[in-house]
């Protein structure tokens, strides 16, 4: 599928902005492992530089260390491993010389709306799925504080929390400020999914949705989501940059270490792989590029042509918005005022149709027992007229739905009538 085009609204997924892929070719041909500095002294630095420009656009604190992954999945891996190790040393065990074997146990609390990689990442962990401590959520996907609070009363001792930066299906951010407090009084270890989410805090006219979550001790984010980066690249940042760095280190005597130098960052340190690809060149390039008010513009545009599209939709009979259009993302059913069977029907026939006329793409789901449409506005090419043709298409196909389903309504009453 043209999942970078202007009219893919299925997945939250980028755009491969060209600026991207061009320094992305460039690392290709100059094909450089990227582990350490001493091989790959350009790449090391171009990424050292690209996050301290992440730092900085999106407001997270100083002395954060990053870390460039494949994608957000395991940029949540890396900083909940970060987390393991850290509270486990608290308690006098050594999780990496000692496993999580006889460990002392961590409760984990993530909101029952959670990213499904992110269970993926704690199962990767030793957490395990069922282990975790799953809280209760709003009508928009937010963490409940009463839920959580309850919770902790429940579970003393180590513990992290897992919240969210922007909801798939909603764009809704859970209540981080309370979250941190209760959080941070136990101790705890406050992490952040913000796949996409946390770039609200480069838009300064969104940047309201995501205060407060500077106050975590780690993030997960991508780039070849909203910074329309080339695949694979996600960023892990980790306030305690000893933590993140005993998680994730290799060490080798045939592999130069550049540790003792504070001038010097070896990438190898931070991630999970040895070998690795430069991805700071494409980084550097495309924040470059963009600049912070490139970023923010595209931010911001991107919401309020979600918003435009939610609208149009919204303004024709049978068709419903189910969620507060506050980001970029938006949940859609067709058949309003029908019973609800009729209308899980009538929305999985729509999208068919719009899936079929080819003007642009939107995916169905599962949300709140109701089967909808998503929509993800998120990349880089779409414009006004994108979001008003596809919208026109997606009406299109519901009168179209609606039509054949009034002509059957029709046809039972006649026939009724006969018999
Ligand atoms: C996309 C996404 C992820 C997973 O990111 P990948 O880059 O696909 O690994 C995690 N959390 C949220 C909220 C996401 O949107």
């Amino acid at each position: 599928m043209g999942t970078a085009g202007a009219r893919f609204f299925g997945w939250v997924v980028g755009g491969s902005h060209p600026v991207g892929v061009a320094a992305d070719w460039l690392t290709s041909v100059w094909g450089q492992n990227a582990g350490c500095y001493e091989g790959a002294p350009a790449a090391a630095v171009a990424e050292q530089v690209a996050a301290q420009w992440l730092i900085d656009i999106l407001h997270l604190p100083r002395e954060c260390s990053v870390g460039f992954t494949t994608g957000a999945t395991m940029s949540n891996f890396v900083c909940l491993a970060a987390a393991r190790g850290a509270l486990l040393r608290r308690m006098g065990w050594d999780v990496d010389l000692d496993g999580m074997f006889g460990a002392p146990p961590i409760t984990v609390c993530i909101g029952d709306d959670a990213h499904t990689s992110v269970l993926a990442s704690l199962r990767y962990l030793g957490f395990g799925e069922r282990r975790v401590v799953r809280i209760a959520t709003d009508e928009a996907g937010r963490m409940k504080v009463a839920a959580l609070r309850t919770a902790l009363a429940r579970c003393p001792g180590p513990l992290i929390v897992i919240a969210q930066a922007g909801h798939i299906m909603t764009g809704a951010f859970d209540p981080v400020d309370e979250i941190a407090t209760l959080t941070h009084a136990r101790g705890g270890w406050l992490h952040i999914d913000g796949a996409f989410g946390l770039w609200a805090r480069a838009a300064p006219a969104r940047a309201n949705l995501a205060q407060g979550f500077d106050r975590a001790d780690s993030w997960a984010t991508d780039a070849h989501k909203w910074l329309q980066a080339p695949y694979e690249c996600g960023c892990a940042f980790v306030r305690d940059e000893e933590a993140h760095r005993r998680a994730m280190t290799i060490a080798a005597s045939y592999l130069p270490d550049a540790g003792a130098n504070d001038a010097i960052r070896d990438p190898l340190h931070y991630a999970p792989e040895l070998s690795r690809r430069a991805r700071g060149f494409a980084l550097w390039a495309l924040l470059r590029a963009f600049g912070r008010q490139g970023v923010a513009a595209m931010i911001e545009r991107h919401c309020v042509l979600a918003q435009r599209m939610a609208r149009r939709l919204a303004a024709e009979p049978g068709i419903e918005i189910l969620n507060d259009v506050v980001l970029n993302q938006f949940v859609v059913q067709f058949g309003a005022g029908e019973a609800a069977q009729q209308r899980d029907a009538l929305t999985v026939e729509t999208i068919a149709r719009i899936q079929a006329a080819g003007v642009c793409h939107a995916g169905g789901a599962r949300w709140r027992e109701r089967e909808v449409m998503r929509v993800s506005v998120i990349s880089w090419p779409t414009t006004a007229a994108d979001i008003d043709h596809s919208a026109d298409s997606m009406i299109a196909a519901w009168r179209a739905v609606r039509r054949r389903h009034a002509h059957e309504l029709l046809d039972s009453a006649r026939i009724a009538i006969q018999a």
